[in-house]
């Protein structure tokens, strides 16, 4: 049975100003690499032969009702407005539709567009790499994410300031694509038929039942508001939360330079190009309400009366920050074992923050140590966290099993960054074991395996990584 997606395309059907029709551009000697078959069957997608499907994502082959194009966006890159972006190496074949489950397909890195600007249109087998398995981490930790479908090698090399590189397509499946930025992109013209267009396409593939602008806003803000707070509960810094990369969907896309602490520090930043620390990880939070702000701001030509939707507006960007803390206090309160934590609980969690950055102690297994009783190890000053511990305990009380509920909500895996440039560095010699493991044992990261201990270990001196790149 030959490979079959059942895509039923709507972006396709929407004004031709919204998108350009082009398809992938065709690659050298396409290898399948890596292929999701798990996700495939949740999709419906009768996954074929290898041959066809190396065909088929790395471009070299459309499928049967794919109506491939490259979407057009704006959006603020680091606080400056690019009135147009787009796909510069991404390629929409369409939308797999199962059970009223409507996923847009895209392969990234497959070829220039009309908005490449001065890019080469292609990715190479790192980045590729690092979101296939940062993205499927994040799915199985429970924070909405685009997925990871396939990985192909195009059999091209790919140049960047280090050199030829290996070129590579990564299939990526998310609920859509729409971004704060294409809002921004119609509003920046005045195109308010478009943007009108644009309004009823999101609530009716998003927020069904929403019929006005402000409405929509709010459901936005609700959905980031959580969103951003996961991130934070995990350690998750995305790297490049500009508004182009920031969904209407509420879920997490555009891996770039993203990284999970390891020490915790709240300053920390990892990409090479964020010099202000403009996205570091304890900013995250000021920076989608931000966001929230510029999709406001794209939203108001869409209500009859501008003044006053201004007003109720501001009203909506102002109450997210409150959200986003009862999300963080809610979700780290889960993480020292308390099912509801209140206001008053707060300061035990910011207590164990502060001592955690002080003592440098490693994020993720500082968490999940509590459950069961060793996180004294993880701090220099051990006798800090004595003190913290006295109060905690007495607070815990007869606490309906809170060492389940941590061991539920503290992972024991994240993708941390030195394994992922150890699992590049293999797969670049053609070794695929270590993200083949990655890709395995992070699909259940709260399940402790002593066969794979080696990955809740913090870097070595020599390993630490300093600094994460854009996927370009
Ligand atoms: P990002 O912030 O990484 O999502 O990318 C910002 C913009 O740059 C998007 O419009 C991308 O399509 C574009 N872009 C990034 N890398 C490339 C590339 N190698 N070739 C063409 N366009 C690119
Ligand atoms: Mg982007």
């Amino acid at each position: 049975m030959s490979l079959h997606i059942p895509f039923d395309n709507t972006y396709a059907r929407l004004p031709s100003r919204f998108y350009t029709r082009q398809n992938p551009v065709p690659v050298r000697e396409p290898e399948l690499i890596a292929f999701n078959a798990g996700l495939a069957k949740q999709l419906g997608i009768r996954a074929g032969s290898e041959a066809e499907r190396a065909l088929v994502f790395s471009g070299n082959r459309v499928p049967d009702g794919a109506e491939p194009l490259a979407q057009v966006y704006a959006g603020h890159q680091f606080g400056g407005f690019s009135p147009q972006l787009g796909d510069g190496r991404a390629n929409l074949l369409g939308e797999s539709v199962l059970d009223d489950q409507r996923f847009d397909i895209q392969l990234k890195g497959s070829g220039p567009t009309p908005y490449s600007r001065m890019g080469d249109g292609r990715a190479w087998l790192g980045p590729v790499l690092r979101e296939y398995v940062v993205s499927e981490a994040m799915h199985a930790l429970g924070i909405p994410t685009s997925r990871a479908l396939a990985a192909t090698l195009t059999g091209e090399p790919v140049f960047r300031e280090t050199g030829a590189l290996p070129g590579a397509v990564l299939t990526r499946v998310a609920s859509s694509h729409v971004r704060v930025g294409t809002f921004q992109y119609f509003a920046a013209r005045r195109d308010l038929p478009a943007l009108e267009r644009l309004f009823a396409y999101v609530a009716e593939r998003h927020y069904p039942g929403i019929s006005s602008p402000d409405a929509l806003l709010d459901a936005v803000i609700k959905r980031q508001a959580k969103l951003i707070a996961q991130w934070m509960s995990v350690g998750f810094i995305h790297g490049v939360m500009n508004t182009d990369n920031t969904t209407l969907s509420g879920e997490t896309i555009d891996y770039g330079p993203c990284a999970f602490l390891d020490i915790y520090h709240p300053d920390t930043v990892f990409s090479s190009i964020d010099a202000h620390g403009r996205y570091a990880y304890s900013n995250q939070p000021n920076v989608i309400v931000w966001n929230m702000a510029q999709l406001a701001t794209a939203l108001v030509p869409l209500m009859p009366d501008q003044d006053a939707a201004v007003e109720v507006f501001t009203g909506s960007v102002h109450a997210m920050p409150e959200m986003i803390h009862n999300e963080w206090r809610d979700l780290f309160g889960r993480k020292i074992g308390l099912v509801s934590a209140s206001p008053e609980d707060e300061g035990l969690i910011t207590e164990l923050l502060r001592i955690m950055a002080e003592s440098r102690a490693d994020f993720t297994n500082t968490f999940r140590a509590l459950a069961g009783g060793k996180a004294r190890d993880q701090f220099l000053d051990p006798k800090t966290f004595d003190i913290w511990e006295t109060g905690w305990r007495k607070r815990l009380g007869d606490a309906d099993d809170p060492v389940a509920l941590m061991e539920a909500t503290n992972p024991a895996y994240i993708p941390r960054n030195h394994r992922i440039e150890q699992m590049i560095q293999a797969a670049v010699a053609g070794d695929y074991g270590p993200f083949e493991r990655l890709v395995t044992v992070l699909a259940s990261p709260f399940d402790a395996n002593d066969h794979a201990k080696d990955l809740t270990y913090p870097p070595e001196p020599s390993e630490v990584v300093q600094q994460t790149f854009c996927g370009t």
